[in-house]
């Protein structure tokens, strides 16, 4: 199974707009943007949903076979490791191998001198075709690198043959992500980590590093556009390298958790991906269900309402919705909407607060966090939400339609 040049990972907490997300990758294929979907879900998510992986499974067979969807698209086991697998094996052929909480974990004595053997070629002048300066690297740096990385690697091998002894080698997409920790892994941190991917035997068709900056849910990018820009480009051609050195797959690719909305650095990223001719995946996550509390506060008084009671119940529950994303938010309190401030609200006032139009005199990163991490709050009112949300589908599919095309899709590609 083989991943297409560019894929887009599409996250729907309620699997309720499967169809909509669809539309806009069926609209971007129209203007000549060919994109595979893959719908993303975490374990985490589904344990606040109480969802499961076959929902996500049944959600995107669903809305392909109704718009006759008769391209590939996957279904994305996120961020798993070996305690959570089991459950998705049968339902993703997509799995991201979430080694970050083993980076620095330890190793063997022979572990680093096997890696140390295969790294050692590669000490002195590193030289990356493209990148103009060599890297200095030097044996202490290489035995760091092992150190660090090499646990992390051997974990992602773990998984991997653990999936593959159940589907089969050649039946899944196999992505190893480093993302979600505070340092960023450097251009040099990566090729060896490449290496090591080989050492193991991964087939690793997509690798998520961490980057520099701040990559929050649902805003924009925070952090030294410069830097991003030179370590993007230099993790390209790092790949390419390591591609036709280690002779790992030929379609291996950068896989950007994006966390939604970067529309800062999407450009950037378009731009050389086009000026390498290389693929890329994208994650977004969680910005659909944002998409849908716009819809209902413009659809009408009792759905207003609802999104008016969703903010209000996670402005009194924030340190509860907030400490699971400590990392991923930076939402200050005291510059939040009151509850009380948000009921005098109309609908349209409420969706340009919420919605993500940069230099909107009315949007409020703050207000769009915290809704972003409130879905627990819809969660508990369970078929309540679900009905008001099939009531306004129209207006709600659409927010989620134009958000993917118009604010991501036409911002990448
Ligand atoms: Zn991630």
């Amino acid at each position: 199974m083989k991943l297409e040049k560019y894929s887009f990972g599409i996250g729907d907490r309620f699997a309720q707009q499967g169809e909509a997300q669809l539309k806009a990758i069926i609209k971007a294929k129209e203007i000549g943007i060919e994109i595979v979907p893959v719908w993303n879900k975490s374990n985490r998510e589904h344990e606040i949903i109480r969802s499961s992986p076959a929902d996500t499974r049944a959600e995107a067979d669903k809305a392909v076979r109704a718009l006759n969807w008769n391209d590939d698209y996957h279904v994305d086991a996120d961020h798993i490791n070996l305690n959570t697998v089991d459950a998705f094996i049968e339902h993703s052929d997509f799995f991201t191998l979430d080694v970050a909480d083993y980076i620095g974990s330890e190793v063997s004595e022979q572990e680093i001198e096997k890696f140390l053997a295969l790294a050692s070629g590669y000490e002195g002048l590193l030289k990356i075709p493209g990148i103009e300066k060599p890297f200095q690297v030097s044996k202490d740096d290489l035995v760091g690198i092992a150190k660090n990385f090499l646990g992390a690697v051997r974990e992602a091998a773990a998984i991997f043959n653990h999936i593959a002894d159940q589907k089969g080698v050649n039946n899944f997409i196999a992505e190893v992500s480093m993302d979600e920790v505070e340092n960023p892994q450097t251009p040099v941190e990566l090729f060896f980590i490449l290496l090591m991917i080989q050492q193991y035997g991964i087939p690793a068709q997509t690798i998520a590093p961490k980057f520099t900056g701040r990559f929050n849910k649902g805003v924009d990018y925070v952090g030294n556009v410069e830097q991003f820009t030179k370590e993007f480009e230099q993790d390209l051609l790092v790949i390419d390298f390591a591609v036709k050195t280690f002779g790992l797959p030929d379609n291996l690719k950068l896989s950007v958790h994006s966390g939604s909305d970067k529309f800062t650095i999407y450009p950037i990223m378009g731009k050389l991906i086009q000026k390498y001719d290389k693929g890329i995946h994208v994650k977004t996550a969680g910005t659909t269900w944002l998409e849908e509390i716009i819809g209902l506060a413009m659809a009408g008084k009792r759905a207003l309402k609802m999104a008016k009671a969703i903010y209000a119940s996670a402005y009194e529950r924030q340190d509860e919705l907030c400490g699971p994303y400590a990392t991923v938010i930076d939402i200050d309190p005291a510059n939040l909407p009151t509850p009380e401030a948000v009921d005098q609200w109309d609908g349209e006032k409420f969706a340009n607060t919420l919605r993500h139009i940069p230099g909107h005199p009315e949007y409020h990163a703050g207000f769009r966090q915290l809704i972003h991490v409130g879905y627990k709050v819809a969660a508990e009112l369970e078929g309540e939400y679900l009905k008001m949300l099939g009531e306004h589908k129209d207006i709600v599919g659409e927010q989620v339609m134009i958000n993917i095309f118009e604010r991501h899709i036409q911002r990448l590609f």
